[in-house]
């Protein structure tokens, strides 16, 4: 978080504005407006490819099928944070027809997402995600994932939370034939 501590909260006519010290040292307050985006993607597994989910490299037997890494994770995060800055979403900014994001590692695209928001002064509060596999087991690359992300979008692991689910061996997912993610940010 680049901003200060959130200090006073105030709701004037309906409008919920929030105050915060513009940095650190500094007195100045400015009025700045909470907003949230939410995003979500599904890819494809298949053999032969390498499984890459929140950054991270995970051994198993299929990878996610797609033009980039295909990594779910981080591309539901940028069209979280890309819509929270109504930036429209990936496809706009990172066409699958682009060789120049052929196989390209995802966090990449995560990094560049980032600075869109930063240089229109956006900073991060918090992010929530949610992958959806029946396999593999996701818990122990769950804090280098945080750890991978958090670096990407210059902020603390602790402001992520990444979450894993199976569909009950339902649907597509159940029967793994792909993995599917979702996440929520919010910014200010
Ligand atoms: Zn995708």
């Amino acid at each position: 978080m680049t901003g200060g501590v959130v200090s006073v909260w105030e709701c004037r006519f309906g409008e919920m504005g929030l105050w915060i010290p513009a940095f650190a040292g500094m007195t100045e307050r400015r009025e700045v407006t909470m907003r949230i985006g939410s995003g979500y993607d599904v890819h494809r597994l298949i053999p032969g490819r390498k499984l890459v989910l929140g950054g991270v490299t995970i051994p198993f037997e299929k990878g996610l099928l797609g033009h980039s890494d295909a990594d779910v994770l981080v591309h539901a995060l940028c069209d979280a944070l890309l819509g929270a800055a109504g930036l429209g979403d990936i496809g706009l900014h990172f066409p699958d027809t682009s060789p120049e994001f052929k196989d390209i590692y995802s966090i990449r695209l995560l990094e560049m997402t980032y600075h869109q928001l930063r240089d229109k002064g956006f900073s991060i509060v918090n992010a929530d995600a949610t992958i959806f596999a029946e396999s593999p087991k996701l818990s122990p690359y769950r804090e280098k994932m945080r750890e991978t992300l958090a670096r990407a979008i210059e902020t603390d692991p602790d402001r992520i939370n990444i979450k894993a689910t199976t569909t009950e061996g339902l649907g597509m997912i159940g029967k793994g034939e792909g993995i599917g993610a979702m996440a929520v940010v919010l910014i200010f």
